[in-house]
């Protein structure tokens, strides 16, 4: 099935986090959209409620497009160790508490490993790009790699000092942005929708 092309002039991204929001417009930008922010617009943040990162996705790009009769782009995105059955995963941000301590929250990764020596992990990414009709798109990007541990490096940001991608021998904790940004989850997931949703414009 084909997607559906996005061919408004505005573009929600419903997000809260001027992060996210920065960067999904710059990579938007060579398509001539207006970007415009959740924040912003002072939309509320639903609860993430579900049990998937596309769930998720699409219940943040939903909620916002339906709010905002605009088209809306949502993201989703945690860390999935194998040996912890998935985890942190959807709950990634979770782990790190309300004052969002990403050291502690990889010291109870770290914990939660005691006894496994399958340290494989991934970080994977959904996009929702949601219509005010109700259309949904959905793209996915993995990346796969080894938990290490103690971390390495201080860029980046959540889990990304205990993540070492497979081929690479920095962990993303001491990779510079633009190189992260060539292989990551997000990126890739970009990469899918810019490729079904977008055109150039003239
Ligand atoms: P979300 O805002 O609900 O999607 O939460 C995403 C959480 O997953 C973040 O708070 C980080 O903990 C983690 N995460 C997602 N992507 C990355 C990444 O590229 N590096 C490190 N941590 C990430």
């Amino acid at each position: 099935m084909t997607a559906r092309l996005f061919r408004q002039d505005k573009l929600l991204i419903a997000s809260h986090n001027p992060g996210k929001v920065n960067e999904m417009g710059a990579l938007l930008r060579p398509f001539g959209v207006e970007v415009v922010s959740a924040g912003e617009l002072n939309l509320p943040e639903p609860e993430e409620t579900g049990e998937t990162f596309t769930e998720n996705a699409r219940l943040k790009a939903l909620a916002a497009a339906l709010a905002s009769g605009l088209p809306a782009l949502a993201d989703d995105s945690g860390m999935a160790v194998v040996a912890l059955g998935g985890n942190p995963g959807v709950r990634s941000a979770r782990w790190a508490g309300p004052t969002r301590d990403f050291n502690a929250a990889m010291k109870a990764v770290e914990k939660a490993m005691t006894g496994f020596s399958d340290r494989r992990a991934s970080f994977i990414c959904v996009l929702a790009l949601a219509w005010p009709d109700g259309h949904v798109e959905c793209f996915e990007g993995e990346i796969e790699g080894a938990l290490v541990w103690p971390p390495r490096g201080n860029q980046g940001f959540g889990y990304d000092p205990m993540f070492l991608p497979n081929g690479h021998s920095a962990t993303f904790g001491e990779m510079s942005p633009a190189e992260k940004h060539k292989i990551s989850h997000r990126a890739q997931a970009f990469a899918k929708l810019v490729r079904s949703c977008f055109q150039v414009r003239q």
